[in-house]
């Protein structure tokens, strides 16, 4: 289901290093908050790359910048500088507008707070941003019970949020980031609200869905649980990358392993 060809992946460049695997490429990037009465330098020239079908964790402690590069990264948030390139194509050159519509086309988004509207049931949830992108409502449908068989959730389509337990609701927001069919997913600390044995049946899950579909995931995490379940852990600290282990290494110039 995973690797449909949009505009933008056609266009996936080699690159000027001849780098096509990689899916994510970000070469020093900066990001400073300015709240006025001070300035927050959350990224300091981060140099970062992740290949087509990685399964990568973002690792450090509070405040290092591991959700701000998420945030860039995807898109979310503008750097200040350095550049980014997504399947080959550079963020900063593309519009606003399509650059939404790259993240909503090519990008799921799996949060530790649930972001699932309450009114809405399961199915109702997990098809509201095929019908947001335009897709006609009945193969909204059919792709949304097909998002929410893959995670085991087929039984509980009619059940509202309130009305599933922690790991479903996650399961839910999981079907909800597969529903595009995208390229790369993020996750920001995904088993945060999560008991362990719950967010170990769901890094199962993420998992098999990264081995069986190809599909590429960067997760934010403090849980080492999370990053023992990945190909790769990026280490930050201070805004910047001080190291990587893992036994696929896709190393960006400058970047320090071990
Ligand atoms: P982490 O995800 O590793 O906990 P963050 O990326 O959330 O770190 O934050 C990195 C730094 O940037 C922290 O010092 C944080 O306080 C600061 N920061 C994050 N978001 C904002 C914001 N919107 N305004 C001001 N400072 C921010």
């Amino acid at each position: 289901m995973v690797g449909r060809d949009g505009d933008v992946a056609a266009t996936a460049a080699t690159g000027a290093d001849g780098a096509a695997d990689r899916i994510i490429r970000a070469e020093g990037v900066v990001k400073t908050y300015d709240t006025g009465t001070s300035k927050v330098q959350a990224l300091r020239g981060v140099d970062f790359a992740v290949e087509r079908g990685e399964m990568v964790a973002v690792m450090g402690p509070s405040g290092c910048g591991k959700t701000t590069l998420l945030n860039c990264l995807s898109g979310l948030d503008q750097v200040d500088a350095g550049t980014i390139w997504l399947e080959g194509q550079d963020l900063a050159k593309l519009s606003d507008r399509a650059r939404t519509d790259y993240r909503a086309r090519r990008m799921g988004f799996i949060f530790q707070v649930y972001n699932l509207l309450p009114v809405l049931n399961a199915v109702e949830n997990v098809e509201l941003p095929l019908l947001v992108s335009g897709v006609r409502p009945k193969a909204a449908r059919v792709k949304a019970e097909e998002a929410l068989a893959t995670v085991g959730l087929q039984e509980w389509a009619r059940h509202r949020p309130a009305g599933l337990s922690g790991g479903q609701r996650q399961r839910v927001t999981i079907a909800r980031a597969l529903v595009n069919e995208p390229a790369i997913v993020w996750g920001d600390e995904p088993t945060g609200a999560l008991d362990s044995k719950t967010a170990n049946e769901l890094m199962e899950l993420l998992r098999t869905l990264n081995e069986r579909q190809g599909l590429t995931l960067v997760l934010v995490t403090h849980d080492a649980g999370v990053g023992d379940r990945c190909d790769r852990i990026v280490r930050m600290r201070d805004g910047q990358v001080v190291g990587q282990t893992g036994h696929r290494l896709a190393v960006p110039a400058g970047v320090a392993t071990g």
